[in-house]
């Protein structure tokens, strides 16, 4: 079996993270300011319902 791929050499490399998300698969917790992927729908973190897709914040901030 391969050994996982690490980042760095040495003690301290840390395994790879292959975390892929795509933007429009994201979301901003207003209150504890966490991403997290859409889908469950409080904040992960602290439970929050406040919270903003990433994609659609950032195509806001291009409109005029
Ligand atoms: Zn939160």
């Amino acid at each position: 079996m391969k050994p996982l791929e690490t980042i760095g050499t040495g003690f301290d490399a840390v395994p790879v993270r292959t975390l892929r998300l795509r933007l429009d698969q994201v979301a901003l917790c207003l209150d504890c300011e966490t991403c997290f992927e859409i889908g469950s729908d409080p904040c992960p973190a602290c439970g929050s319902g406040m919270w903003a897709s990433v994609a659609r914040f950032l195509n806001r901030r291009n409109e005029p």
